[in-house]
């Protein structure tokens, strides 16, 4: 029989013991076969009815596996074991506990009847941490051979690899969540650099007052292949269109009511052409509408139908625009005498009385 010391010395450090044993979260999980048959040898090796992988939890010791024990879990004070992981570098055996009154007397039966003999192998961290204890138990006195107590601690052995194992999948587990959650901050960050970067490319590239593209757009429009492709492939028209009048507008009522007629004008162009058309403010008051493979005929009709919106929208005052158009051929670039015939037939549109739809008439390529 181990040399027993009447006192017991004082737990080392339980705070650094507590938390080696709650990094494998193990107390309170449910029993596991790999455990369980631990106990069960140990019951076949030592020839008794009773074994259990305990746990010194806080103040209770709590069984991961059993056999032959009617509880659980028992109060740290009558737990045996919580004496054998106090001297954690030996084994513990009391061949009859009623030879030892400085031992807590154990509540717990062994079928049904009250404990006499206890065999414990304290179960360690690598670091050398007492977690608990593997014991055997029975209710009469007895004891070990040497080859049952090696067996014995042969189990302790299996039991805290076991115990590294779970940790390690734990260890594994918490670090493929880390290494995920990092990626999703990543790509959050990635989504939110984009959506900045989009932003920053729309306000650069858009007019904030109407919303339609602003005059920087233009400029880069012989930099987009999509849209020069589309002028090279078929005829198309140019518009452009000037606000009558709108000094007065501002004059007579305001600049916000002046803004408001500004978008009151982006808007009647925005719902009167096709998605691949492109509408610019590229003045104050100016507006330019490119309608690719758009023919003057069917180009005089959207404009007129901008013009008629203008003319009905919700605003305190009238409104009107006018209008010149002239019609492009498909080229490599999208040639400035479109833009000039197109502004002098607003001009001419200007001349003959403002609020209308002016075509260009000179000979093309002239
Ligand atoms: P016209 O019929 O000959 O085109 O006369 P107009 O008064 O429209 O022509 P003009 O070019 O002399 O005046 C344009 C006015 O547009 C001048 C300016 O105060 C106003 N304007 C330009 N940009 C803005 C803007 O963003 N908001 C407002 N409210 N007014 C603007
Ligand atoms: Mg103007
Ligand atoms: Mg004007």
């Amino acid at each position: 029989m181990s040399a027993l010391r009447l006192l017991p010395p004082p737990p080392p450090d339980e705070a650094r013991r507590q938390a080696a044993l709650d990094a494998y979260a193990v107390v309170g999980t449910v029993p596991e076969q790999a455990y369980d048959d631990i106990v069960r040898l140990a019951v076949t090796l030592c020839d008794v009815p009773a074994a259990a992988i305990s746990l010194i939890d806080h103040d209770r010791q709590w069984f991961k596996a059993q056999i032959g024990l009617d509880v659980h879990e028992t109060a740290r004070s009558e737990a045996i074991c919580d004496r054998t992981i106090r001297q954690p570098e030996r084994v513990l055996v009391v061949e009859d506990l009623l030879k030892h009154p400085e031992l807590p007397r154990p509540s717990l039966r062994v079928d049904g009847d009250p404990l006499r003999f206890y065999a414990g192998v304290p179960l360690l961290s690598p670091d050398g941490e007492p977690l608990g204890v593997m014991c055997v138990l029975d209710n009469k006195p007895r004891t070990l051979t040497a080859a049952q107590r090696e067996g014995l601690e042969v189990l302790a052995r299996q039991t805290q690899h076991l115990l590294e194992l779970r940790r390690y999948a734990m260890e594994q587990r918490r670090l493929l969540s880390e290494r995920e959650a990092f990626a999703q901050r990543l790509e959050d960050a990635r989504a939110e650099l984009q959506r900045r970067n989009d932003l920053l490319e729309h306000s650069a590239t858009h007019d904030a007052l109407t919303g339609l593209l602003n005059r920087a757009a233009l400029s880069q429009l012989r930099d987009n292949p999509e849209a020069m492709l589309q002028l090279q492939q078929a005829p198309y028209t140019l518009m452009l269109l000037d606000v009558d009048h709108f000094k007065d507008v501002n004059d007579r009522h305001g600049h916000l009511l002046g803004d408001r007629a500004l978008r009151a004008v982006a808007d009647a162009v925005a719902t009167s052409i096709r998605e691949r058309d492109i509408a610019v403010r590229y003045g104050g008051e100016e507006f330019l509408i490119l309608l690719p493979d758009t023919r003057l005929a069917s180009a005089v009709q959207v404009a007129e139908r901008i013009r008629q919106r203008i003319a009905v929208a919700p605003l305190p005052f009238a409104l009107t625009v006018s209008m010149g158009l002239a019609a492009g051929e498909p080229t490599r670039d999208w040639s400035e005498q479109v833009f000039d015939r197109a502004d002098q037939a607003l001009y001419r549109a200007k001349a003959t009385g403002r609020n209308r739809v002016v075509v260009d008439d000179t000979p093309m390529h002239g």
